[in-house]
């Protein structure tokens, strides 16, 4: 929470906003991956939520390059709704049952974290560009291209995990 709170009087304010929100946002996917690779049983699943961790620190190691081009602080934003979408995943990945169907739980949670990115980065792309920061949206669009990526991973896998789920 902001000391002060400031009225948001242009795209600029709006853009520095947004990627606070997302700053935080990876920041909280950073945390919670862990436990979901520990409760996800298929390997390829792991393995997709192994790679995804490690994609999302060269995210905000992004993100901390377009903050210092600004010279802007990351930090003051919390994000709401991936705290909502994590504590899903959570619930999820803590609940036990058919391993399968953990699985496919575990799939659907992070194809929601995955979307929810994929919006707020396809947002302040468009704001870059809109603002004239070219070399800032051509990062924002090299993660965005990564979210992407990382849904149709899950995607493939689900065709097999969700089949074994429907058979349990
Ligand atoms: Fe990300
Ligand atoms: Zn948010
Ligand atoms: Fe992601």
């Amino acid at each position: 929470m902001a000391l002060f709170s400031m009225k948001l009087e242009n795209l600029q304010q709006l853009f520095v906003k947004e990627l606070r929100d997302l700053y935080d946002a990876e920041t909280q996917i950073t945390d919670a991956l862990p436990k979901l690779i520990e409760a996800a049983h298929h390997p390829e699943l792991k393995q997709a939520l192994q790679e995804h961790l490690r994609v999302t620190k060269q995210q905000i190691s992004r993100l901390d390059r377009i903050f210092q081009m600004l010279g802007e602080k990351p930090t003051g934003e919390t994000c709401k709704g991936m705290k909502g979408l994590i504590k899903e995943g959570d619930e999820i990945a803590s609940q036990g049952g058919d391993p399968s169907t953990t699985d496919a739980g575990i799939i659907s949670a992070a194809q929601r974290v995955e979307h929810y990115e994929m919006a707020g980065y396809g947002t302040v792309r468009t704001y870059a560009h809109l603002l004239g920061r070219p070399e800032m949206a051509q990062l924002l669009q090299q993660t965005l291209d990564e979210e992407a990526e990382a849904d149709q991973t899950l995607t493939q896998i689900a065709a097999t995990v969700n089949v074994e789920a429907k058979a349990a």
